[in-house]
């Protein structure tokens, strides 16, 4: 039977990305399409510059295309007002950035948590927010500050974060980009072996080999469209 349209619920179409410099337009994405069914994982690879962390924001709407359509849930959050486009990110769509990004003065639980302080049901995260410290390996952490805990652990905690509000599209810029080799295979195992990981769809850019190897699907951005891997 043929898969309908229906069943794909994130999904890039067409989207290009020109970005005006004195030199006329520079297109980093030209006519890119992508799409997910929650449990999909897709890693995409290209060298520095070759507009992986663009692809990234423009799916998370933390950027917007120039040309085509972004779609999770059947929404564009780029065609929505920006206060809903916030609170649609907020719910749908968790981050992992190269840099784990948590605030300095705040524990492990504290970090994991802050994506819940919106929320008017933020009480009942403590439990979960918890739990998922648990899963990522540090339930004897969860009071430790970020300067009390290694590269790897902050990375994992980052994790814990965007996992809290269980959000259905999972991101990831460069997971592994500042972690040594056996804590980068650490997130890698957590990222592709999560509880939630048939509910969510997954995709993580990034430069390393050893990490897109990982993947079920894998895509290269080359000469700014994108390419099945090894194609
Ligand atoms: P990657 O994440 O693969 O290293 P990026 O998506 O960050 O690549 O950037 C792709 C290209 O777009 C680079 O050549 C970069 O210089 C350019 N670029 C990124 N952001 C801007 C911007 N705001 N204005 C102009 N050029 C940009
Ligand atoms: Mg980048």
């Amino acid at each position: 039977m043929m898969q309908s349209v229906d069943e794909t619920t994130f999904s890039l179409t067409g989207v290009s990305k020109d970005y005006p410099t004195p030199r006329g337009p520079l297109t980093v994405l030209a006519d890119v399409s992508l799409s997910l069914r929650a449990g999909d994982a897709v890693a995409v690879t290209g060298p520095s510059g070759s507009g992986k962390s663009t692809l990234l924001y423009i799916a998370g709407a933390l950027e917007s295309p120039t040309r085509g359509d972004v779609s999770l849930d059947g929404i564009n959050p780029h065609r929505i007002a920006e206060k809903d486009a916030a609170a649609f990110r907020n719910e749908k769509i968790g981050f992992v950035f190269q840099d784990h990004c948590l605030l300095p003065q705040c524990t492990a639980l504290e970090n994991v948590l802050i994506p819940t302080l919106v929320s008017s049901h933020s009480r009942d995260y403590r439990k979960r927010a918890r739990e998922l410290l648990e899963q990522v390996g540090l339930a004897d952490r969860v009071d430790h500050l970020p300067g009390e805990l290694s590269g790897g652990e902050k990375q994992r905690v980052a994790l814990a974060r965007a996992l809290v509000r269980r959000p259905r599209l999972l991101l990831c810029d460069e997971p592994t980009g500042n972690l040594d080799e056996a804590s980068a295979g650490m997130v890698a195992d957590l990222l592709l072996g999560l509880d939630a990981r048939k509910d969510l769809m997954l995709i993580a850019v990034t430069h390393s080999s050893t990490l897109a190897a990982r993947f079920p699907r894998r895509y290269e951005l080359r000469h700014a469209t994108l390419q099945p891997a090894g194609a």
